[in-house]
């Protein structure tokens, strides 16, 4: 049976992972809001004007008063 002889290093493991799609760390993509022009995740509603596909989805002053 081909059994490794030595574990590899951490350096080494993260190198690897580093490569791999699966686990790369990459930045959140981001995309502008075009009502209010606030960073959004794509397919979200934006928190800041509660607007998805040019409706308004939440209240979003009605939400925030909630909250407090
Ligand atoms: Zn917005």
């Amino acid at each position: 049976m081909p059994n490794p002889k030595q574990r590899h290093n951490k350096s080494r493991r993260n190198r690897r992972r580093s490569g791999q799609i699966k686990n790369k760390i990459t930045p959140k993509k981001l995309q502008k809001c075009p009502k209010c022009g606030a960073f959004v995740l794509p397919h979200r509603v934006c928190p800041e004007c509660g607007y998805y596909k040019g409706r308004e989805m939440v209240n979003v002053l009605k939400v925030k008063k909630n909250k407090k």
